[in-house]
């Protein structure tokens, strides 16, 4: 007799789960679980602080049990810390092994050391396999001799490689799964209430949880076979959302929208990227190519968590090697203007105001609201703008995150920090009426055009006419764009001393051949 915990954390999804596979062989019981954590849902705060990403993850859940169901199995819920629960759990149900999908976050690192040598002391075997990526990062950590790989193209190279050794193949989801064994608790899935939360309004959900729902929306967009063969990132626009339709049709959006179904693992990196190359297969050769085609985008996905995995301290500045040393500002009056959209830049508020409605903004909103907060306007630290993200994002992923943030604030990646993104300037680009900022900002709806972007320009009897008065009914900017990025262009090294990062240290990998 085997009993066996499947220990569900990301890959909330029966389709690709090598893990999953891996658990139910030779088991004569299964027993799927998932651990109702708070520090994954609220790193910083270690509580349930996000509705939203709470509703989203409720859902996934809700799902997953309703496929096990059809497998004759179900979801077993467990609430706390991991550590204590699951060996608690593993004892009380006489369990002889643990399986789980590794996570490469840092405090899944350290979370599941600890479970591990908990159960590796109570004589459990410990069965794990990768699943959220389209290759091993350790294989990637040895093909780099251990160091970071901080550039696209050479991380590219080194993909490469490791795919043609190991080509992407996907596994489908378990045709049967060993019986649940018995448990003497419901162990149901608690309700956003039950936790103490508010739900939010339908309004707010960009997308629903579930493998059901990601699989939905990937067929969706799957079935705009030349949208998908001809997609360049830098062509989509941030603006675009308020055109889109449903989530599940797919139909008008600017990007895929896929972002927090691959971060909880609802949907299979892997499976998307299989799919893509086979409408890529039909279009040939004319489709486009990385990085700003849709396997470009998986590509940054997979660039990002190989460099963390070969990083220490990657979620900060001090220590982290990769990361110029920079002497940001701190200034909390800012930080908190920035945070709930009330800096007076009303492109910048009303991708905040997006963000924090929806947890979902496009890609080249979240480069200037980054670019804003950091070199850009108002030389605050990237640490404090990628927790802020980390709080809000339906997508929020540790790898890709921290990432971006050090690329935007030219810490690291990308170092042009003369290349602002006017506050002004960059949304006239895609959106000259402004109905972005007036869907999210209602109280600047009825400006004229020509001031939306600078409603502080307006004439008084114009602010009186569309019922907005800038420094009553909205802020007056709390910094001149202009000046800022013109100390940032003029005297970086001076005015804003940027020390010379370390030289990468080669992180020794333990299975490295070299003597
Ligand atoms: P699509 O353009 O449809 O791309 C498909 C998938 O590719 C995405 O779902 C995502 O998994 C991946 N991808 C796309 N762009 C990137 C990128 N630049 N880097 C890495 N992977 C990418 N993305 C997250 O998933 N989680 C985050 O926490 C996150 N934080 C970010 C913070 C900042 C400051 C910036 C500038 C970007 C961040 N991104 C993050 C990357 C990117 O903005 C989102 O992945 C993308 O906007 C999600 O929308 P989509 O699914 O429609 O993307």
């Amino acid at each position: 007799m085997v009993a066996v915990v499947y220990w569900f954390r990301k890959a909330l999804r029966l389709h690709d789960n090598p893990a999953l596979i891996a658990a139910a062989e030779g088991a004569s019981s299964l027993y799927p679980v998932y651990c109702l954590d708070p520090k994954t849902c609220s790193r910083a705060r270690g509580a349930w602080t996000n509705p939203n990403r709470m509703r989203f993850l409720l859902e996934s859940l809700a799902d997953l049990d309703a496929s096990l169901r059809k497998l004759n199995s179900r979801l077993i819920v467990l609430h706390g810390d991991p550590v204590e629960a699951l060996p608690a759990a593993c004892k009380e149900w006489s369990a002889s092994r643990l399986a789980y999908e590794l996570d490469y976050e840092q405090y899944s690192l350290r979370r599941d050391k600890a479970v591990r040598s908990q159960a590796e002391q109570a004589g459990l075997e410990v069965v794990t396999r990768v699943g959220h990526t389209l290759v091993d990062p350790e294989a990637l950590l040895l093909l780099s001799r251990g160091a970071p790989v901080t550039s696209y193209d050479k991380f590219r190279g080194l993909l490469a490689q490791e795919l043609k050794a190991r080509p992407v193949t996907t596994l489908p989801p378990p045709a049967s799964l060993p019986p649940p064994g018995r448990t003497a608790a419901p162990h149901a899935i608690p309700s956003l209430e039950e936790l103490g939360l508010e739900p939010m309004g339908d309004a707010a959900v960009i997308a629903r949880g579930g493998e059901g729902a990601a699989l939905r929306a990937m067929e969706a967009h799957l079935r705009r076979r030349d949208w998908i063969a001809s997609f360049e990132k830098p062509k989509t626009s941030p603006t675009e959302m308020l055109a889109g339709g449903p989530f599940d049709a797919g139909a008008g959006r600017s990007t895929t929208v896929l972002s927090p179904y691959l971060t909880f693992g609802c949907l299979s990196s892997r499976l998307l990227y299989e799919r893509v190359a086979a409408v890529y297969a039909e279009a040939a050769p004319r489709h486009s190519q990385p990085p700003v085609s849709l396997h470009g985008q998986l590509l940054w996905r997979e660039f990002y968590v190989c460099c963390m995995h070969a990083t220490p301290n990657y979620r900060r500045m001090v220590g982290n090697p990769i990361c110029r040393q920079i002497s940001w500002g701190e200034d909390a009056a800012l930080v908190a203007a920035w945070r709930e959209g009330r800096t007076g830049y009303p492109w910048i508020d009303a991708a905040m105001t997006q963000l924090r409605r929806e947890g979902w903004i496009h890609h080249l909103a979240r480069h200037a609201v980054a670019c804003f907060l950091t070199r850009g306007d108002l030389w605050q630290s990237w640490e404090t703008g990628a927790a802020v993200f980390e709080e809000y994002l339906l997508d929020a992923d540790e790898a890709i995150n921290f990432g971006n943030w050090m690329w935007l604030s030219c810490s690291c990646f990308f170092y042009q920090y003369f290349r602002c993104y006017s506050p002004v300037a960059f949304p006239q680009k895609y959106d000259k009426q402004g109905a972005y900022v007036r869907h999210w900002l209602p109280q600047l709806a009825r400006l004229p055009a020509k001031y939306i972007y600078e409603p502080w320009k307006a004439p008084i009897a114009v602010q009186k006419e569309a019922g907005c008065i800038i420094g009553v009914d909205y802020p007056k900017p709390i910094v001149d764009h202009q000046a800022a990025a013109a100390a940032t262009a003029a005297a970086p090294a001076s005015a804003r001393p940027l020390l010379a990062p370390p030289p990468p240290s080669p992180r020794r990998h333990p299975h490295d051949p070299r003597p």
